[in-house]
């Protein structure tokens, strides 16, 4: 299908990513269609647990063209992000269209097509993706699970404590959201709530004398990975209380390094107090299960009723792009944000790292920057 001189960029995906570039791209007078697979845009953050408050201060976790309300607080609720989007689509009044799920894009002599819900074939000038990092839910494929007697879910599928009152629940994995839950958990009424960590996250303070954590992210984000390593490690002697007597060991890699790995480091929104107080209490890693055990890395075993695997998301972008050859060992585009690879010029990639800066601040950038591109490869 050729591209006509009225082919717009189609954007893939209605989250905070997809909505920044459409805006951008507006901004340059350029004609931008978002493609949501959902009934509504920030389909993401409507679906997180309902304790979740942004990590991200609000100034830097605003999108182009449009400041967060200050009504809303420095650290934002998941509520107030998702009418902050909402608001965002009317006030840069972004062309939307809901329930059309792309599943491939493919290459034309001179543009794109996508093809879509309902045999849908889209002709684009360019496109972007935006599908998001935390993209389909992932559980390991522990051996045994399947012989398992209690409830296993992801923390995609988590919304508040209630269903666990009175429950023995074994949370895996120790990143933001697991801490997050796993406190979640203790404060509302689980009956016992352990932590199965395999590596020690870092544990950093949200913000230290009014000073948040993610502006020294921004500052030393272009500083020697040791360098880093080695202030952060002296930081958190000072700022973090030593939990290795309560099974929570300080890590052995640096804070920049394992940031470098794709490990952020958890911000203290509760799980330090939990741990002392042993309300969290930090196990082992799972190996295998077992009827109604679950085998840990240090050959105990414990018997949950209930198990909810914080154990984070894959890109799920194989079946979109996965034949243009663009896509790296662990699925993630190795072009990204305004450049384009050299077989697929004019098709972007947004939202597929995760600095230690803050994602919806690279999204806030990167969407401009795309824009730029569009435009200036439209020329
Ligand atoms: C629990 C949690 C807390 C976070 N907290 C913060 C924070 O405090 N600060 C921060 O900066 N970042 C945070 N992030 C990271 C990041 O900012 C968010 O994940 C953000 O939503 C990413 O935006 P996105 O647009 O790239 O992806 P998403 O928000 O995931 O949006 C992708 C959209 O694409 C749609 N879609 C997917 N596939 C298709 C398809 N094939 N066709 C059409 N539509 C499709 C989805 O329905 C979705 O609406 C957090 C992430 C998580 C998971």
């Amino acid at each position: 299908m050729p591209e006509t001189p009225h082919s717009p960029v189609y954007v893939i995906g209605g989250g905070p990513g997809g909505l920044a570039v459409a805006a951008a791209l507006g901004e340059r007078g350029i004609h931008a269609v978002v493609l949501e697979k959902s009934r509504a845009v920030a389909a993401s953050w409507r679906g997180h647990y309902d304790r979740l408050v942004l990590h991200t201060t609000r100034r830097l976790s605003a999108l182009p063209g449009h400041p967060i309300p200050r009504s809303f607080g420095r650290w934002l609720s998941r509520d107030d992000l998702v009418r902050y989007l909402e608001q965002y689509v009317e006030h840069h009044r972004l062309e939307i269209v809901t329930g059309v799920e792309v599943h491939r894009v493919d290459r034309t002599a001179d543009g794109w097509l996508l093809r879509a819900t309902g045999g849908r074939e889209l002709a684009a000038s360019a496109v972007v993706v935006a599908t998001g990092y935390n993209h389909t839910p992932h559980v390991p494929d522990w051996p045994g699970l399947d012989t398992f007697s209690g409830e296993v879910l992801h923390a995609g599928e988590y919304r508040n404590a209630e269903p666990y009152r009175g429950r023995d629940v074994l949370v895996v994995g120790s990143g933001n959201t697991g801490a997050d839950i796993a406190v979640d958990l203790a404060e509302h009424g689980a009956a016992r709530v352990r932590l199965a960590v395999r590596t020690p996250p870092h544990i950093v303070r949200r913000s230290t004398a009014g000073w948040p954590a993610q502006w020294t992210g921004v500052l030393v984000r272009r500083l020697p990975r040791r360098l880093v390593d080695r202030a952060a490690a002296r930081m958190a002697r000072w700022s973090v209380p030593d939990l290795a007597p309560y099974g929570l060991p300080r890590p052995e890699t640096g804070l920049y390094s394992r940031v470098l790995e794709g490990a952020i480091p958890v911000q203290d929104v509760g799980l330090v107090d939990a741990v002392r107080k042993r309300k969290v209490e930090p196990v082992p890693a799972p190996q295998a299960f077992k009827d109604d055990r679950v085998l840990l890395s240090d050959g105990s075993d414990v018997s949950p009723d209930t198990v909810i695997a914080a154990t984070g998301y894959r890109r799920g972008l194989e079946g979109l792009v996965g034949h243009l050859d663009l896509l790296d060992g662990r699925g993630r585009p190795r072009h990204h944000g305004p450049r384009s690879a050299e077989n697929a010029p004019g098709l972007y990639f947004t939202g597929y790292t995760n600095p230690i800066s803050g994602m919806l601040r690279e999204l806030a950038l990167d969407a401009r920057r795309i824009a730029k591109a569009v435009d200036l490869a439209s020329r």
